[in-house]
C-alpha cells in the first residue's frame, strides 16, 4: 500500500517520525513551497530563499535515495493567476495519486494542520499522525503541566524541564547553585562601544541556492530584502557548522551582551540560529549538549551557557506550549484595544529615528534582528504607536526569516504587543526612550532627545510612552508591576498630560500609515 509522507518547509529534520522509517518502494514524500504567502503580500525575499532552498536540500538528497518526491516549487506556479493554497494542493494530488495511507506530523501553523487533515479526512485516506519529536516539551505534557495553573510563569515550566531533562543539574540543584543569571546578563557597551566582534559564519550559496535567489529576483524583486544577499544554513550540516561557530566565538560573551544595542552592529553575540532550528535543520538536543559541554569544558561562563539554555530549553518550548494550549482563540486576542496599522517606516524603514532606522536596517539586510531590537525597539515602539497585534504579527511574520505561526503569534502578538492580556507576561514590556539611552549609543545620534516627552525634541518613544500609561490608565492602573510607572505618571499635572497627548495625536498624524502596505487578510 503507497504511504504519502506530507513533509512541510519547517519539517526538515532528517531523522524523525517522518523519515525514519522511510522505503523506497512503498513511500513517496510530498512536498509543496507555499508560493500562495508571497503572492497575497510582501515577504522578505531571504524568507523564500530559506524555506524553498532548504527544501530542495531534502528533496535532492531523498531522491539521490531513489525516494518518490511529489514536489511542487514556484517555477510550477504561472506569474500573477492566484496561486492556491497548500490544502488545495494536496487534494489535487490525493485525487491524482490515490495513496492508501497519508503521513502527517504536527504542524507549527494551527491553520495550516487544521486545513490539511480536513483535506485527508475529506479524502477518506488513512491518516498516519505523528507527534513532533524535534520539540522536548510534548503538547500533552505541556498542557499537563499547565494544567490547574492560575499563571504560566517560565521560571517554573523552565526549571522542570532543566530537572526532566537534566541539563546545567548537579543532582537535584542547578549548577552554580542558582536558576538564573539574568541580572550578568544585561550589561550596556558604555561609550567605547563593543570593540571588534567575531564575524557571523556566511555560507555561500550553491547552484541549488543561487537557482532559487533567481526565481525570487525574477518574482518578487519589489518584496522587501535582497535575495542575493542571502548567507544562511539550508542544510543540517551548515547547521551544525552555525552552531560550533556560536559555540566557540560568541556564545562566551553571549550572556553579558545579550540585552545590548548598537548602532550598526545587528548581529553582535548573537546566535542566530533560530532559522536552523525552527525549519527544524538544526536539533535543539545538539546546541543544548554542545553550550553545556562548552561550560564544562570551562570555554563559556555559566552566565552565557545558562542564557543560551533558558532560550533554547526554556522560552522556545514555553510559546510552543502556550500556542498550542491557547489556539485557535489566542489570534483574535486584542486586550488593549489597539487597531492602527504600522506606520510605512515598518516596511521601509525609513524614518528619522535613528534607533528604529538602526533595527529596521538589520531587519531589511538580514530578515533578522536580535530579541532585544525586537522586543525594546520595534516591538515597543508598535505598542506604544497602538499598533493591532495581529498585525503587528503579521509583519513578522512576514519579515523575518525565523518566524513560523507558533513562534510568532506569543512574541509577536502575546509578549510583544501584550494582545493577549497577560498569558506569556504579567505586564506589557512598555518603556520610554531613557531604556533605549541605556541601552544602546543611538539616541547620542538621534535628533530627538530620550528625556523629552514634548516639544521639537521629544523622543517618539517617550511621547507615547506617557501617552500610553495615560491612555490605559483604568485598564492597567492596579497592575502591581506597573505600580511606579503609574506613580510618576500621577506626578505629572493635567497640563502636561494634555500636552503629552497633543504631540502623541500630531505624531501620530505624521506617522500615518504607507496606503501601499496594507494588511493583509
Ligand atoms: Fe530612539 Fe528616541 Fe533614542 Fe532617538 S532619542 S534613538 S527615537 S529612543
Amino acid at each position: 500500500e503507497q504511504r504519502l509522507i506530507v513533509v512541510l518547509g519547517d519539517q526538515l529534520d532528517r531523522r524523525g517520525p517522518l523519515l525514519d522509517d522511510l522505503d523506497a518502494a512503498r513511500d513517496a514524500v510530498w512536498m509543496t513551497e507555499a508560493v500562495a504567502e508571497a503572492e497575497r503580500g510582501p515577504v522578505h525575499q531571504q524568507r523564500l530563499v530559506l524555506f524553498f532552498s532548504a527544501m530542495r536540500h531534502l528533496r535532492d538528497e531523498l531522491l539521490a535515495r531513489g525516494i518518490t518526491v511529489h514536489y511542487r516549487c514556484i517555477e510550477d506556479a504561472p506569474v500573477g493567476a492566484p496561486e492556491q493554497g497548500l490544502a488545495d494542493h494536496l487534494r489535487a494530488d490525493i485525487a491524482r495519486l490515490q495513496p492508501g495511507t497519508i503521513v502527517m506530523m504536527e504542524a507549527g501553523d494551527w491553520a495550516i494542520e487544521q486545513s490539511l487533515q480536513d483535506v485527508v479526512r475529506e479524502s477518506g485516506v488513512t491518516l498516519q499522525w505523528h507527534r513532533d519529536s524535534h520539540f522536548l516539551a510534548s503538547r500533552e505534557s505541556f498542557a499537563r503541566w499547565a494544567e490547574g495553573r492560575k499563571t504560566l510563569t517560565l521560571e517554573y515550566f523552565y526549571r522542570s524541564m532543566r530537572k526532566r531533562h537534566a541539563v546545567l543539574m548537579e543532582g537535584d540543584q542547578p549548577v552554580g547553585g542558582a536558576w538564573n543569571f539574568d541580572k550578568d546578563n544585561r550589561a550596556a557597551f558604555g561609550k567605547d562601544g563593543p570593540g571588534e566582534l567575531p564575524p557571523h559564519p556566511r555560507f555561500q550559496p550553491d547552484a541549488t541556492t543561487r537557482q532559487v535567489i533567481d526565481r525570487i529576483r525574477e518574482r518578487y524583486s519589489d518584496h522587501p530584502g535582497d535575495a542575493r544577499d542571502f548567507h544562511q544554513p539550508v542544510t543540517p550540516d551548515q547547521a551544525l557548522q552555525a552552531l560550533d561557530d556560536f559555540i566557540q566565538y560568541r556564545l562566551p560573551h553571549f550572556g553579558t551582551w545579550q540585552d545590548a544595542i548598537w548602532v550598526g552592529e545587528p548581529l553582535l553575540y548573537h546566535a542566530r540560529l533560530s532559522t536552523s532550528l525552527n525549519l527544524h535543520l538544526l536539533d535543539p538536543r545538539d546546541c543544548l549538549e554542545r553550550a553545556e559541554a562548552a561550560y564544562h569544558r570551562g570555554e563559556a561562563p555559566l552566565n552565557a551557557v545558562e542564557g543560551f539554555v533558558r532560550q533554547v530549553l526554556g522560552w522556545r518550548e514555553f510559546i510552543r506550549g502556550i500556542y498550542w494550549l491557547k489556539m485557535p482563540g489566542y489570534a483574535d486576542a486584542n486586550a488593549l484595544d489597539h487597531h492602527e496599522r504600522l506606520p510605512s517606516f515598518y516596511w521601509t524603514g525609513d524614518t528619522d529615528m535613528v534607533c528604529v532606522a538602526d533595527a529596521m536596517a538589520a531587519v531589511l539586510r538580514h530578515g533578522y534582528a536580535h530579541h532585544i531590537q525586537r522586543l525594546m525597539v520595534l516591538g515597543l515602539f508598535a505598542q506604544l504607536y497602538g499598533a493591532h497585534p495581529y498585525a503587528f504579527h503579521e509583519w513578522h511574520m512576514a519579515l523575518y526569516l525565523d518566524a513560523v505561526d507558533w513562534v510568532s503569534l506569543p512574541n509577536a502578538l502575546g509578549m510583544s504587543q501584550f494582545g493577549d492580556g497577560g498569558v506569556v507576561g504579567t505586564k506589557p514590556y512598555c518603556a520610554s526612550g531613557a531604556y533605549i539611552g541605556r541601552m544602546s549609543n543611538a539616541c547620542a545620534q538621534c535628533r530627538y532627545d530620550p528625556r523629552q516627552a514634548t516639544g521639537e525634541r521629544a523622543c517618539p518613544f517617550t511621547t507615547l510612552y506617557w501617552e500610553f500609561l495615560d491612555r490605559h490608565e483604568e485598564r492597567l492602573g492596579d497592575n502591581r508591576r506597573l505600580q511606579f510607572q503609574y506613580r510618576n505618571l500621577q506626578r505629572k499635572s493635567e497640563s502636561q498630560r494634555a500636552a503629552i497627548r497633543e504631540q502623541a495625536k500630531r505624531l501620530r498624524g505624521r506617522m500615518a500609515a504607507d496606503p501601499d502596505h496594507r494588511e493583509r487578510n
